[in-house]
């Protein structure tokens, strides 16, 4: 993210030290130490970004450390998702400590996004530079374009809300969803506006643009193609690339609502179904039952009668509760 200005002061209050190297200083409290130095080591070791002069300018970087003095630090004007800022005119950039939700992202990478927010603006103080370039930019920078399967989706999702550069600016401004795949979507235009010459990438398009002018103007030297000749291309294939993704998307949709409103009627069918079972189970049951004592008392009945002499006695009857609970028996259900 970026931002024309925030809160000022802020780090360099009195819990906070100053760990110096290079052009970097950063402002930390001691529990953030390990990560300023990791900071400060990583900001070091590559301090070039693609198509612009190895900077120079001195850059601050305060590490915030709890989300009360991030939001008092960065000021009111940024969403609330928002994980770190860049402030350009003041080459400064606020991030969050140890105590920052998984969700802020690794801290090398973001810190890496901050730079190149520094970096890009540092190099063209005097271009307009479009949202969409700026986040984009940033991203390619950080290298955050990895998150393929993720982005992916994300991508099928905003493709169908207009892919032009400027709903891609107004995009970073929804909410956290919107706001990521239109993150995405920007780097992949950045990645494409750099493909566009092999060998040099963006190098030529900055150098141009420093110059003055336009960002068209400097994207028609560059590439010899104009800025909405590249933006219509670019479109075109996020959609052809993420289209059919799109509609697989809209199909499970479609799923969900078919599962809710058809839901409670299976449901109420296969309970009825199920009771419908139970009932035969029992009649079943009860069948077998009479069966086997009809048989018995078929059985009883064919034993031959007594030898004379003996006293008579009636033919055994069948056993006292064989009527009762088997044939009397009501399926429950
Ligand atoms: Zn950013």
């Amino acid at each position: 993210m970026i931002a024309t200005a925030a809160a000022p002061g802020g780090a360099q209050d009195a819990g906070a030290r100053r760990f110096d190297g290079g052009r970097f200083t950063v402002y930390a409290y001691p529990e953030d130490a390990p990560l300023a130095r990791a900071l400060l080591d990583a900001a070091r070791a590559r301090d070039t970004f693609p198509g612009l002069p190895r900077p120079t300018r001195r850059v601050e970087i305060a590490i915030a450390p709890d989300a009360r003095r991030f939001r008092e630090w960065i000021g009111p004007g940024v969403p609330e998702w928002g994980a770190a800022i860049a402030i350009p005119a003041e080459q400064r950039t606020v991030l969050q400590g140890r105590s920052a939700p998984s969700s802020a992202g690794d801290p090398l990478v973001v810190l890496r996004h901050e730079l190149a927010h520094l970096a890009l603006h540092d190099a063209l103080p005097d271009a307009e530079i479009p949202r969409w370039l700026d986040e984009g930019y940033a991203s390619f920078a950080a290298g955050e374009t990895g998150r393929d399967d993720f982005l992916a989706l994300q991508l099928a999702l905003a493709a169908r809300r207009g892919s032009s550069f400027a709903a891609l600016d107004s995009g970073f401004l929804g909410g956290a969803t919107r706001a990521s795949a239109t993150y995405a979507l920007a780097t992949r235009a950045v990645q494409e506006l750099a493909a566009l010459d092999r060998e040099r990438g963006l190098a030529l398009l900055f150098a141009y643009w420093r110059e003055g002018g336009t960002l068209d103007a400097a994207v028609r030297r560059a590439y010899g193609v104009t800025l909405a000749g590249f933006e219509v291309r670019w479109a075109e294939r996020m959609r052809r690339r993420y289209g059919a993704l799109a509609v697989a998307t809209d199909l499970g949709l479609a799923g969900v609502v078919l599962l809710l409103l058809v839901g409670p009627l299976w449901w109420a069918r296969r309970r009825r179904d199920r009771r419908r079972l139970a009932a035969l189970v029992a009649a079943d049951a009860a069948a077998d039952a009479r069966a086997q004592a009809d048989a018995i008392e078929a059985l009883l009945a064919a034993v031959p009668p007594p030898s004379s002499g003996a006293p008579a006695s009636p033919p055994p009857g069948p056993p006292p509760d064989a009527d009762g609970p088997l044939h009397g028996r009501r399926p429950d259900a």
